[in-house]
């Protein structure tokens, strides 16, 4: 039954937050925008504005990107001693900790995900990231080089590329901030951050968290505001390296103007990920690990398992068991400890799935759950787990991302054909095999166009793991040494010894 939006205590700390007024962090000062614009931040499980959120403008950004310049020009950061850097990164990473139910509520509050699941994981993932790239700053080295001319003495540095614009979404706020700063401060860059407008909030916390661990002032700026903004930042001459993840038409823009300006630049875009069952997988573990695939913050995730794959023999019974699961769901507002599923992120995503939804009745796909239904609050952005059944590949919601609690089952028959379907899309962000088999396994994981291919799991993470897409999904890695790379540029010295 649709009901009012139950009153959640908020903690001490999430008040005093939300008490303050949003502005701008530029040059470690908290500051107004220049013309003292503001927008509305609602939260997605009731539709009730939670903060006015400050709207930077271009001189906004163009302040925040002269300071971070400042910052790097004076060697304010990397000019400190590595183990230094080393012992803040880790303060971040345990200020995280220690503020993590507030984080937690904070995220449940602006994107609407399950508070329990904002604490178990994105908070901690994010205070994991910090701690992971803390370990970098004393270990990044150059190379003597063996070259050929004689009396050389040849080495190469590795250097901060300077600042970096990093945009992020809205379905993981803090966490997609902390994969952004962390590497790039371990690699000695200066930052300025744009979070999503729908979400600002907790990046906005992580930069007065930074400040407090004893980052020096102008090494991370974070600017609220929308796509604008964001447009601002990534046209800005003094950036050096633009850090993207979101939607692949924003990305393609961004890569463009990247390439005009030379710019150095990663993106992490969309997916429409193939999910295949084999014949011989533990079917408990494949529909239990499948509708997580979907399904996980809402079906708000770049690699969320969309398509799945199901062989011909166990379609019946995996699309039962997975419309039972998706029945008996907790839908519900994000601070709600017994929530299951939130809602979406905003009333245009939600209006976006639903428009989905009736383009697959349309097209001719069966729905076996979800697809409509009461809200558990109203105002609140809620679409239930809706499971679609269809033998056609090419209808809509089998190839566009939809970003929503939509799964589409398809049946195969033969494994040399499921591998050619799964791979018929433009994205490459992930896929997934369920199997006991290990030739199988390994087979598929060579055979699947991703980034990441999932073996009888989905969706882990971890720092130290490349992430990142190939194909429309994507340019480079996050995460590890690679994610490292990308905030680092190579300088080969050259000295005369004769
Ligand atoms: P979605 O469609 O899922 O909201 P977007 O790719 O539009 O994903 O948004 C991801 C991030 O990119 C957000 O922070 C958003 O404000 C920002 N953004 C949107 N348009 C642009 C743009 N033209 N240039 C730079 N950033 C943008």
């Amino acid at each position: 039954m649709s009901t009012q939006a139950p009153a959640y205590e908020l903690s001490e700390g999430v008040r005093r937050f939300l008490a303050a007024p949003k502005q701008l962090l530029i040059d470690g000062e908290w500051v107004e925008p220049v013309d003292g614009r503001r927008f509305d931040n609602p939260d997605p499980s009731t539709g009730e504005t939670i903060a006015q959120v400050a709207f930077a403008g271009r001189e906004d950004v163009d302040r925040a990107v002269r300071a971070a310049r400042r910052a790097f020009e004076e060697k304010r950061w990397h000019g400190l001693p590595p183990a230094q850097r080393e012992r803040i990164l880790a303060r971040v990473a345990e200020l995280i900790d220690e503020h993590g139910d507030e984080l937690a509520e904070l995220e449940a509050l602006d994107c609407g995900k399950p508070v329990t699941l904002a604490r178990r994981v994105d908070v901690r993932l994010a205070a994991q990231h910090f701690r992971y790239f803390a370990g970098w700053p004393t270990k990044i080295e150059g190379a003597t080089l063996p070259v050929s001319i004689p009396n050389m003495h040849v080495y190469t540095r590795r250097e901060p590329v300077g600042v970096c614009a990093q945009i992020i979404p809205w379905n993981f706020p803090l966490l997609m901030a902390a994969w952004k700063i962390a590497p790039a401060l371990a690699a000695g860059c200066t930052v300025v951050l744009k979070p999503a407008e729908q979400t600002p909030l907790s990046a906005l916390r992580l930069g007065e968290l930074c400040l407090e661990a004893g980052v020096p002032a102008g090494v991370v700026n974070v600017v609220t505001g929308p796509g604008e903004t964001g447009a601002a930042l990534v046209e800005h001459p003094l950036v050096a390296k633009i850090a993207f993840t979101g939607s692949t038409a924003v990305g393609r823009e961004i890569g463009a103007k990247a390439g005009r300006d030379l710019k150095r630049v990663t993106l992490e875009l969309g997916g429409k990920s193939p999910n295949v069952i084999l014949p011989d997988a533990d079917l408990d573990r494949a529909v239990k690990g499948s509708f997580q695939a979907i399904y996980y913050n809402t079906g708000q995730v770049c690699t969320a398992g969309s398509r799945l794959f199901v062989p011909k023999q166990h379609f019946d019974d995996v699309v039962s068991r997975l419309a039972e699961q998706a029945r008996a769901a907790k839908v519900g507002p994000g601070l709600d400890p017994q929530t299951q599923i939130g809602p979406l992120v905003s009333r245009e995503q939600e209006q976006r799935v639903r428009g989905y939804i009736e383009r697959g009745l349309a097209e001719g796909a069966e729905l076996v759950a979800g697809g409509d239904g009461e809200k558990p609050v109203e105002g609140g952005y809620y679409v239930n787990p809706t499971l679609f059944v269809s033998t056609r590949d090419d209808i809509t919601i089998a190839r566009e991302e939809i970003f929503g609690p939509v799964l589409v089952a398809l049946p195969y028959e033969d494994l040399e054909e499921v591998a050619r379907r799964a791979n018929a899309t433009e994205y490459g962000l992930a896929a997934g095999v369920w199997t006991r088999d290990v030739a199988s396994a390994h087979r598929m994981a060579a055979l699947l166009e991703a980034g990441d291919v999932y073996v009888n799991i989905w969706g882990p993470s971890d720092p130290s793991a490349p992430f990142g897409g190939i194909k429309a999904s994507g340019i480079g890695r996050e995460h590890g040494r690679e994610g490292l790379d990308a905030y680092l540029e190579t300088k080969t010295v050259w000295v005369n010894l004769a």
